[in-house]
């Protein structure tokens, strides 16, 4: 396959040939033809399969066959949840573009508005946005959606896991009704599909990514350790596997603080990356790290979502997730594009429960491997698998109320006096609530294996069962 038989024009084409990329991703070969159609979409597609230019090449397609905006119009509006992804879309958007002469914008919160509304007087083409700014923009007459012609929600799973349900559907009220609709999410929750029903027509529906499966070109373990040296196994495989890069996953932002403050104590450049730094920490610890000047990232789940960091050879779990869904969107930052990685995990005693979910979700045991130096005095006890399947269950895990996400309520296997009885340390701080991520919080997600097989019939439904922790 090959994009020329796609029905996009020279411009276009050109782009993605200075993008280096020779064929369509799967996404992009059921999605493309079905949006230049002019047919509403929804597709279950994650970061990793191609999905961005899936929607974006063909939105500009269309977009360049008709007039252009005028003062503070927008002809397509790209939603996404977090700071980062809209960056990212926009950056897509700007490079498949750069032949065809349109105008796109970027607005997001915790910056100033004003330049955003100074750019939008001149009207988008094509505006990426995040709902809660995207609100205030409008409430303050920057924009009009008169001639909105495509309304894009990316990770729309994400948007209402974070609380932006009564953003969207405020949007939804003020936009034209005859548009066409996109929606990508990582996977149809019974939640996703009540939205969609207010929102797409009659949709084409596409699935890439199969539910719950691990990256196979992700090579996977872990090393039983005790949780009071944790950071020093880290440092030991980092240098003596003369790792360039890694991303190093922290269930907490004092964690992820505390391992970054020890990293670097140690002579590696680390940066922490998590919902209480500020926008511009963020944006400049993510372009340090792509740019190769520190060679370790510590994330917390939330903050990791979407960051889009090309063939990272390795991803660290230095706490198990919360969620065992979350382990496999961390490692599916490892193993992108074809390329191999290494996933690893760094397992107490006292997250046994935590990796048994794990395993059962994944139906596969992890391999596990043991560092002479750090033999747990607390041993990991063995596990078996666990097929019995997981049931169905939804309600919690998304917050369709539109109320941010709250809560501390308590991890499963986190106490010590639960499941092994030798585990006798705790699990670390947790502090810290879900907020919006345009208002003041870093979000967005990050998830595996660019899909194989296509799939154009509705998708599995509910995904899992979150519970509100205390991450980003
Ligand atoms: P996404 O799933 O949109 O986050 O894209 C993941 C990565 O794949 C991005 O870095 C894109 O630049 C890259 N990509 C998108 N489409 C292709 C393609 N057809 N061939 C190779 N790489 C691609």
């Amino acid at each position: 396959m090959s994009f020329n038989n796609l029905g996009l024009s020279a411009p276009i084409l050109k782009a993605i040939e200075d993008q280096g990329y020779t064929e369509p991703s799967a996404i992009q070969a059921q999605a493309i033809p079905a949006i230049l159609d002019g047919q509403d979409v929804m597709a279950a597609a994650q970061t990793g399969t191609g999905k961005t230019a899936g929607f974006t090449l063909p939105l500009l397609e269309l977009l360049s066959k008709g007039e252009h905006a005028q003062n503070n119009q927008v002809r397509a509006l790209v939603l996404t949840p977090t700071r980062e992804l809209a960056a990212q879309v926009a950056e897509s958007v700007k490079n498949y573009g750069q032949h065809l002469g349109l105008k796109s914008t970027v607005v997001f919160g915790g910056v100033k508005i004003n330049p955003q509304m100074m750019a939008l007087r001149r009207g988008a083409d094509v505006l990426i946005a995040t709902p809660g700014r995207m609100m205030d923009l409008y409430n303050q007459k920057a924009v009009r959606f008169d001639k909105l012609e495509i309304l894009v929600l990316d990770e729309a799973d994400r948007m209402l896991d974070m609380g932006f349900i009564h953003d969207i559907k405020k949007i939804l009220a003020i936009l034209p009704k005859k548009r066409q609709n996109l929606l990508f999410s990582a996977t149809f929750s019974p939640d996703i599909r009540q939205l969609a029903k207010g929102l797409v027509n009659n949709p084409v529906e596409i699935s890439v990514t199969p539910r719950n499966a691990t990256a196979v070109s992700v090579e996977q373990w872990l090393h039983p350790v005790d949780k009071k040296r944790k950071t020093e196994l880290l440092i030991k495989l980092i240098s003596d596997g003369r790792w360039e890069q890694a991303l190093v996953f922290s269930r907490t932002k004092h964690g992820a603080n505390k391992i970054t403050q020890l990293l670097e104590a140690a002579g590696i450049r680390a940066s922490a990356i998590h919902g209480n730094k500020s926008q511009g920490a963020r944006t400049r610890a993510l372009s340090d790290f792509k740019g190769g000047r520190i060679r370790i990232l510590v994330a917390t789940d939330i903050a990791a979502r979407g960051l889009d960091i090309e063939q990272l050879p390795h991803v660290v779990n230095f706490d198990l997730p919360d969620v065992a869904e979350d382990y496999v969107h961390r490692i599916g930052r490892t193993g992108r594009a074809g390329a191999t990685g290494q996933a690893i995990s760094l397992v107490a005693a006292d997250e046994l429960d935590l990796l048994r979910a794990i395993e059962r979700l994944t139906q596969k045991l992890i391999e596990r491997r043991y560092e002479d130096d750090f033999i747990p005095t607390h041993m990991l006890p063995d596990t078996t698998l666990d097929n019995r399947p997981i049931k169905k269950n939804n309600p919690k895990r998304s917050n369709s109320s539109g109320a941010p996400r709250q809560g501390n309520s308590p991890r499963p296997g986190n106490s010590p006096k639960q499941g092994n009885s030798q585990a006798r340390q705790g699990n670390g701080p947790n502090s810290g609530n879900r907020r919006p991520a345009d208002r003041g919080n870093a979000p967005a997600k990050a998830d595996v294996t660019p899909g194989q097989g296509i799939r154009s019939k509705p998708l599995a439904p509910a995904r899992r069962n979150r519970k509100p922790t205390n991450q980003a």
